[in-house]
């Protein structure tokens, strides 16, 4: 349920009805206006006595059910964008920003070569896999921990912060340690144990889309994750299955402004995966961003031939910075900001 505060409501009434919230064992999610302050008691659908009893507590306005089934993920319990900062740039409300990197880490040598070009192109985040979630057994799974090194040294030297994909539970403290957020790949985006964890890592997250997930389920996802006390949740639509095999998957444009009448959390376009070929992440990217995106995430690779994993949709250098190009111009007539981006000379 939702508490809406009096305008007038003093501070110990705020406090009064937190404290009340978590003593009938709801979780309070507060929500400062600058008109009131809305307070959601986030659990099981509460009963008729109970938004009685909270009705008649001192400061409170009105008491309403969350009619949607993901409460804090919705714009009923925070009816304003969530932001997330970074040393490089912010996402969301109006503030764009680009990730971009390798599929996968595959050496010293790879990594600091596309995150010194990304950060000089002015991406904002470098991406790349340590642990790779592949469909073959056989084929490369990434350096593991090795991985994680090295993304650690590429932040180092190029003050880019660090997005890497978790795989298990047991992963998450271990790569929480070396990197400044964490991505949950479309094969995992309904592994609940696994969004539980990092729900507590205190790190953001990137949440893709599952394959087969619709707007609905995918921010039931989210909610796991919020539920765990971590509000730093971006949204990634990254394709879906459909009919058309002409591209790996179709990329669900319409998710970007159907989420964001729904939830106040970013959301991103990978247009990396349902392009599936290079030459069509540009189009899709610039898509997802007229559509209102808050950011991308792409891959680039110094050598896209030479790549272990997804080899065909990753960009070479030259393209990315043809892409930022774009980007920058296209954020510029949506009035949009790529706040805190290094701008290249
Ligand atoms: C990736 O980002 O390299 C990846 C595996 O993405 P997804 O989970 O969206 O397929
Ligand atoms: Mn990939």
């Amino acid at each position: 349920m939702l508490i809406v505060m009096k305008r007038e409501a003093t501070e110990n009434e705020i406090e009064g009805v937190i404290r009340e919230i978590e003593q009938v064992g709801y979780r309070p999610h507060v929500s400062r206006g600058e008109e009131r302050t809305l307070i959601g008691a986030i659990g099981k659908g509460p009963t008729p006595e109970l938004m009685e009893h909270f009705r008649a507590l001192p400061g409170v306005a009105e008491v309403i059910p969350i009619s949607k089934p993901y409460k804090l993920a919705s714009l009923e319990v925070q009816p304003f964008p969530t932001v997330l900062e970074f040393p490089t740039g912010k996402t969301g409300g109006g503030h764009v920003m680009v990730a971009a990197g390798p599929c996968g880490v595959e050496s010293y040598e790879q990594t600091l070569t596309a995150a010194r070009y990304v950060r000089k192109h002015g991406g904002q985040m470098l991406r790349g896999g340590a642990f790779k979630p592949r469909t073959s057994p056989y084929a490369f799974q990434g350096l593991g921990v090795e991985g994680l090194k090295i993304l650690a040294e590429a932040r180092k030297e190029t003050g880019l912060p660090v997005v890497t994909e978790v795989l298990s539970p047991d992963q998450v403290e271990l790569v929480a340690e070396y990197v400044d957020a964490l991505q949950i790949g479309a094969r995992n985006a309904q592994n609940f144990p696994l969004l539980q964890a990092v729900g507590e890592a205190g790190k953001p997250v990137l949440l893709k889309r599952g394959m087969s997930m619709t707007l609905e389920e995918f921010l039931m996802s989210a909610e796991y994750i919020l539920a765990r006390g971590n509000m730093q949740v971006i949204l990634v639509e990254r394709g879906i299955r459909t009919f058309e095999k002409a591209t790996r998957f179709t990329l669900d444009v319409s998710a970007v402004p159907v989420l964001k009448s729904w939830t106040h959390l970013p959301v991103w376009i990978d247009p990396s995966h349902p392009a599936g070929k290079r030459e069509w992440v540009t189009p899709l990217a610039l898509a997802g961003l007229a559509a209102g995106a808050d950011g991308i995430i792409v891959e680039t690779h110094p050598e896209p031939e030479k790549a272990l994993s997804d080899a065909a949709q990753q960009l070479h250098e030259h393209e990315f910075a043809e892409l930022m190009n774009r980007v920058r111009a296209l954020v510029k007539a949506l009035g949009r900001s790529l706040e805190g981006a290094y701008t290249p000379r």
